[in-house]
C-alpha cells in the first residue's frame, strides 16, 4: 500500500537568505502569550530550503502563501533617504518609494509563479493589497496572474496590510477568485491595534457574500481560535489550516492539545488541513504535531496531512 499523500498548505519563500532571515526577526508573534518551548525552523526559507524540506519530510505537494508587507518595506527604504532633504526632495523620494513598492509585490508575487513552474509539486498563491492598489487595479493584477503565471488562489494578511478581510475593495479580486475557481487564504487572528481585521468574525461578510469561493482561515484564528468554530457552522465555504496554532499549545492563549483537537473534530476534521507557516516551523515536525494529536482518529489525521488540501484546494 502506498503512502498517504502528504500536502503542506502554507509555507512561505524569500527571494534570498537575507531577505527570509529578515522577514523572520521582523515578524513578532505576540498573540499566545509566553510559550518557552516553541520549536522554530532554523533555515531563511530560500527555493532550495523548501525543496530540501521537501525531500525530508516527503510532502508531494506545497501551497505557496507569501506575504509582502508595503509597510515594512517603505519602512527600510526611508531609513536609507539621505538626511536633511528639503520638502521638494522629500516629496519626489516618498513618490518614488510608493511606486517602488507598488511593483515589488507584483514582482514578488510572479517570482513565486516562476518558481512553481520550475518545481513539480509546488502551488503559488499570490497577495493583493487594498491600500496599495485600487480595487481594479487588484483584481486585474490576480487575474493575470491566474490566467497567464499558473497563480492557484488569493493569500491575503488583514493585520500586516491593515486592512479587513471583509473590505470591500475586495469584491473585485473575489469576483475574480469566483470566476477562475481561486481559493483565498487569509491570515486569521487577532492584531495589535485590536481592531480586529483578521479575527475569524471579521472573515462572516465575504463567506455570506461569496458562498462558492473556499476560504481557508489560516491558523483557525490564531489567539481568537475561540471564535473559529461559529464560523463553521455558520459557513459551509470556511475552511482552515493549523499551521503556527499547533506549535503553540499550552501559550497562555492558545489551546492545549486536546482543546485544540477537539475544536478540529467539532469544525470537522475533514475542513482542516496541516500548514507548516516553514519557515516559521518546520514541515516534518508539524506533521508529527497532527499526528501525535489526541482525540481524532488515524484516518482524520492522514486527511489533514493531506488528501483534505487536495479536495479543497483542489490540487
Ligand atoms: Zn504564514
Amino acid at each position: 500500500m502506498s503512502d498517504p499523500i502528504r500536502i503542506d498548505s502554507h509555507v512561505h519563500i524569500y527571494q534570498s537568505a537575507e531577505e527570509g532571515i529578515a522577514a523572520k526577526e521582523g515578524y513578532e508573534i505576540w498573540e499566545y502569550g509566553k510559550q518557552d518551548e516553541v520549536a522554530f525552523c532554523d533555515v531563511p526559507g530560500t527555493v532550495d530550503d523548501l525543496v530540501e524540506s521537501m525531500k525530508k519530510s516527503s510532502m508531494d505537494k506545497v501551497v505557496i502563501v507569501n506575504l509582502y508587507v508595503a509597510d515594512e518595506q517603505r519602512a527600510i527604504y526611508r531609513k536609507a533617504l539621505p538626511p536633511n532633504l528639503g520638502q521638494g526632495e522629500l516629496e519626489k523620494a516618498e513618490g518614488d518609494i510608493e511606486a517602488r513598492v507598488r511593483e515589488e509585490l507584483f514582482a514578488f508575487n510572479r517570482w513565486a509563479c516562476d518558481v512553481a513552474r520550475d518545481h513539480a509539486g509546488i502551488f503559488p498563491y499570490v497577495c493583493a493589497d487594498v491600500l496599495l492598489f485600487s480595487a481594479e487595479e487588484n483584481a486585474a493584477h490576480i487575474r493575470d496572474l491566474a490566467e497567464n503565471e499558473g497563480a492557484r488562489g488569493v493569500k491575503l494578511h488583514g493585520p500586516a496590510e491593515r486592512f479587513f478581510m471583509g473590505d470591500e475593495r475586495l469584491w473585485p479580486t473575489y469576483s475574480v477568485c469566483r470566476e477562475l475557481g481561486l481559493p483565498v487564504i487569509g491570515h486569521s487572528g487577532p492584531d495589535l491595534e485590536g481592531k480586529g481585521f483578521a479575527e475569524p468574525r471579521a472573515f462572516g461578510a465575504v463567506l455570506k457574500a461569496f458562498p462558492e469561493i473556499p476560504i481557508v482561515l489560516a491558523h483557525m484564528g490564531g489567539a481568537t481560535w475561540q471564535q473559529a468554530q461559529e464560523i463553521a457552522e455558520t459557513y459551509d465555504n470556511a475552511f482552515f489550516d493549523c499551521c503556527e496554532i499547533i506549535e503553540w499549545t499550552r501559550s497562555e492563549n492558545g489551546p492545549t492539545e486536546r482543546q485544540l483537537a477537539q475544536l478540529i473534530r467539532d469544525i470537522g476534521a475533514n475542513r482542516v488541513m496541516m500548514g507548516s507557516d516553514f519557515p516559521w516551523y518546520d514541515l516534518d515536525q508539524t506533521v508529527d504535531r497532527v499526528m501525535s494529536l489526541p482525540v481524532l482518529s488515524m484516518e482524520e489525521k492522514e486527511g489533514i496531512v493531506g488528501a483534505n488540501a487536495d479536495r479543497i484546494l483542489g490540487l
